[in-house]
Formats: C-alpha cells, sequence, structure tokens
C-alpha cells in the first residue's frame, strides 16, 4: 500500500536523523545557555561556509530578517521599496511597517520572477531599495537586477526565503549564492522551508562586515556590548536551540535538496507535454532547488478541476498565492486596481504546487504523475 502522501512530511524527514536531532536538544538543555549560546554562532559560520564565505547573522524569522535588512539601509520615511506583486505577503510587510512606500511590479509569467524591465521602469528618485524575492527555490535575474540597482544607485535586497543554495551564474562567468548578491540576503527558517528549523527561525546574509556588525547590532537592540545601544534595534534572536537544531539539519540539506530536486527532474520528465500544463521554467543561470514545484495549468477552472480530482486521490496540493499583493486589503491603501499587475494576477488563478518533499517515494511519485495526467487528459 502507498503511504498516504503529504505536502510536507516534516516527521519522515526528521525520522532519518532523530539521533542527532535528540542530542542537539539535550545538548542545548544541559549547557543552559539558551539566548546566544554557542550554537548560535556556530551555525552561523557554517551557513556563511556553505554560502561562498558570506557574513550570516541570525534572527528571529524571516519577516524580522526582512525589517532589519531596510532598518539597516536608513532608509527616510515615505522611501519607496520596490516589490513584486506576486510573492508572499512579508516581502512588502517589512517595508509597510516602517513608514516606507511600496511599489509593485508585474512578475515574469515563466519564472514567476520580479520583471527588471518593470523594476527598472518604477524607479523614481524616490526609490531606496528594490526587494528581489527568488521564488519557489529559482534565483531572480540577478545580473539584469544588479545592473538597474547599481546605475539608479538603489540598494538590492535579496528575500531569498524560497531559495537557500541556489546559485546564478553572471555573464562574466562568475557564480555567487542567492542572497548573497545584493546589499542584504535575509532568509526564513520557518519549518516548511527548505532548511527549516522546529519553530521560526530566520537571518540575513552580506559580504560587507561593516553592515553584518549593524545588522548584529539592530536584531539585538541595538547593542554593541551589553547595555551599551549604538542605535534603535529589534528584539531578534535565533534561539540557541534552534541555531543546534539547525546545525543537524544544514548537514542534511545537500541531500534534501538533491531528493527534491530528483522529484521535480521526473515530474519535469513525465509532464512536459501535457497540454494546457506548463512545468516549472528553468533559468538556465539559475539552479533551482525547488522550494515548490510549481505547474501552471491554463484554461478557466482546469486549475482548480485538477486540485480538486488531486485531493478526491488523496494527493494534496496547494496555490502559492491565491491572492497578488494588491488585491490583498491590508495594501488598499496603495491604490492599486484590479488590472495594474495582469501577470501577477494570472498567475494566481493558474498555478498549483505539487508535493516535492524529500520524503516522498518512487511510487508516490509514480502515483502523482498518474493523476495530473488523467485529469488533464
Ligand atoms: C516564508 C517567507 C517569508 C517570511 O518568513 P517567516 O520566517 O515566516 O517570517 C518572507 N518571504 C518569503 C518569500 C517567504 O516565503
Amino acid at each position: 500500500m502507498l503511504p498516504p502522501i503529504q505536502l510536507l512530511d516534516l516527521a519522515a524527514e526528521h525520522a532519518a536523523y532523530q539521533a542527532e536531532l535528540d542530542a542537539a536538544w539535550r545538548d542545548t538543555v544541559q549547557q543552559a545557555a539558551f539566548i546566544q549560546g554557542p550554537a548560535v554562532g556556530a551555525f552561523a559560520a557554517e551557513l556563511g561556509a556553505h554560502l561562498g564565505g558570506a557574513h550570516v547573522v541570525p534572527c528571529a524569522n524571516g519577516t524580522d530578517a526582512l525589517t532589519l535588512a531596510l532598518l539597516s539601509l536608513a532608509l527616510p520615511p515615505g522611501t519607496e521599496v520596490i516589490v513584486p506583486a506576486f510573492t508572499y505577503v512579508a516581502t512588502l510587510e517589512a517595508a509597510a511597517l516602517l513608514g516606507l512606500e511600496p511599489v509593485l511590479v508585474d512578475v515574469l509569467p515563466d519564472t514567476f520572477n520580479v520583471d527588471p524591465a518593470a523594476v527598472r521602469a518604477a524607479l523614481t528618485p524616490r526609490t531606496g531599495a528594490v526587494v528581489a524575492v527568488h521564488l519557489f527555490g529559482q534565483c531572480a535575474d540577478l545580473e539584469q537586477l544588479t545592473i538597474i540597482c547599481q546605475a539608479a544607485g538603489v540598494a538590492l535586497i535579496e528575500d531569498n526565503a524560497q531559495a537557500l543554495g541556489a546559485t546564478f551564474t553572471f555573464a562574466s562567468g562568475s557564480t555567487a549564492y542567492a542572497g548573497t548578491v545584493g546589499e542584504v540576503g535575509t532568509t526564513s527558517f520557518f519549518p516548511s522551508k527548505n532548511l527549516g528549523c522546529l519553530g521560526d527561525g530566520g537571518a540575513l546574509f552580506t559580504r560587507d562586515a561593516a553592515r553584518a556588525t549593524l545588522l548584529q547590532q539592530l536584531a539585538n537592540h541595538g547593542q554593541s556590548q551589553k547595555y551599551h545601544h549604538q542605535c534603535i534595534g529589534l528584539n531578534s534572536r535565533l534561539d540557541t536551540l534552534q541555531a543546534a537544531l539547525l546545525r543537524v539539519k544544514l548537514r542534511h540539506l545537500p541531500a534534501a535538496q538533491a531528493a527534491r530536486q530528483a522529484v521535480a527532474a521526473r515530474y519535469d520528465a513525465a509532464l512536459s507535454t501535457v497540454p494546457g500544463l506548463q512545468i516549472p521554467a528553468r533559468d538556465p543561470r539559475s539552479s533551482h532547488v525547488f522550494h515548490q514545484y510549481t505547474i501552471t495549468v491554463e484554461g478557466g477552472g482546469r486549475r482548480d478541476a485538477l486540485r480538486a480530482h488531486l485531493q478526491a486521490h488523496s494527493i494534496p496540493s496547494a496555490i502559492y498565492y491565491p491572492l497578488p499583493v494588491h488585491a490583498q486589503p491590508a495594501y488598499a491603501y496603495l491604490g492599486y486596481q484590479v488590472g495594474d499587475f495582469p501577470v501577477a494576477e494570472r498567475l494566481c488563478q493558474q498555478v498549483l504546487s505539487l508535493p516535492v518533499h524529500p520524503g516522498l517515494n518512487g511510487e508516490q511519485v509514480a502515483y502523482i504523475i498518474d493523476q495530473v495526467i488523467a485529469s488533464l487528459f
């Protein structure tokens, strides 16, 4: 019998190295240094090495990481921050809370990532930053975004919550890890992310040592040393316990990534010829770490019919995201209208993410493929 298919199977994933997680937990309890304990710095150093030597500053979650990234730029209130209209809401929530002005731009229909031409067109003298999202596990066009931001003198922030470990190769031939190209990169260790902890967690990346120091201070009440406050900061630290667990999970990340890519390759091969279905487009300059395997299904109602068919066959799927940012009531104040971002709006009607986690076995993947094809042919 086929084991039940889940959208995410963390219990199965963790079972493979339960003893290591147990030991990390036990050591943390014994050492009792629950805030800023030694595992935090050790994890930051290990993740930095994993990402080609970037400075890593851990924090409490991926949304705080975006807030801290923007704080580190010291942008005056009202400064415009360009963000994609098709993303998780946290990408612009931080800007909005800081009194900055989110400026939405449309995304590309094939990669789902921000359209560099739309970014260029949205620049004004009040633009202070561009937040690019590496959606679903593949890098946005870092080549064009870097050129545009440098020419305009605005900061590039990479929201890398979904593409930790992905790489981008520039025309010059140099390759960089997602999150380490812009002024600041951010990530999340929310449990469902590719590198997830057992609660909330996040981190920032930068190649600039001075900015790393600033980010460290901002994440810890603006302190340079205890009770000496250089700037107004946040209480946004990664718990020692989460850092200890993340050290274990980081060791298993390459295998988990390879497992995701193997599932994606099977979907690609089986689904590339299904009429009306688009497999995820690959940008040849970027690797894809498949935080999500997201297909698009054309034709009114066909995506929802496929989702219902899968559900009826005990296959969970998900819609990331059902509404573009400008259709969210919280962001109505920005004044956008339906029709302003046609690609984002269409994607919300057409996308469907299939299970792609490392715990899937071959039979499960074959069954999912069979049911997708049975529904659409
Ligand atoms: C998950 C996510 C975040 C927020 O991370 P949290 O740790 O949940 O605060 C931000 N941006 C994107 C694109 C995400 O997927």
